[in-house]
């Protein structure tokens, strides 16, 4: 294969769940569309400069995202998640006014994650003006995993909840519809 083509190829089977016959299939469609594929990378490279806030982790411009610099957003309620799915999820819905605070990330001894991986420091540190931990993870190993974690590690105090009972055991929060979702979250129990 030409070089060119064989290392677009390699690059696009880094995305996950892209095999080598599906790359070859993009590498050649964004080879075949030369103005769709510049924009495409110029819009990676956009992507790229953006930062992680300093205070919640989730994606901004600048220093601090706009939901931490919002004013009107109650700081005493943290809801911790995975990645910004789940914040870009919730946030349309309008049913959630506290922070948040992204993991970027679950425990996973199998795949070398542990708990300093996460950040955990930074979200004791904004735990100790909370009312509320709302722990919006998955239902599975790693999710339960870093929820214990996290409960070990938040002052007794501090009340932990997470989305209701009732949806499926085993769940994974961003494969939920939005009105499970919704419901989930609205009617969300104590850990
Ligand atoms: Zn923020």
């Amino acid at each position: 294969m030409i070089k060119s083509i064989e290392n677009l190829v390699e690059s696009i089977t880094k995305l996950p769940g892209i095999g080598q016959k599906s790359a070859l299939r993009y590498a050649l469609w964004l080879i075949n569309n030369p103005q769709d594929a510049k924009e495409i990378s110029k819009s990676i490279e956009t992507a790229l400069h953006l930062k992680k806030c300093k205070i919640c982790a989730n994606l901004c411009e600048s220093d601090i995202c706009d939901i931490c610099l919002d004013e009107n957003r109650d700081k005493s309620t943290i809801c911790v998640v995975e990645t910004i799915e789940t914040l870009l999820n919730l946030e349309p819905q309008h049913i959630y006014n506290g922070v948040y605070f992204v993991l970027w990330g679950l425990i996973s001894p199998i795949e070398g994650i542990y708990a300093n991986d996460l950040g955990l420091e930074k979200l004791k540190e904004n735990a100790a003006l909370a009312n509320e931990i709302i722990l919006m993870l998955d239902d599975s190993i790693e999710g339960n995993l870093t929820a214990q974690y996290i409960i070990e590690m938040l002052p007794k105090d501090i009340k932990i909840t997470k989305p209701a009972s009732g949806i499926p055991v085993g769940y994974n929060i961003d494969s939920l519809d939005k009105l499970t979702l919704q419901k989930a979250f609205q009617n969300r129990v104590p850990y």
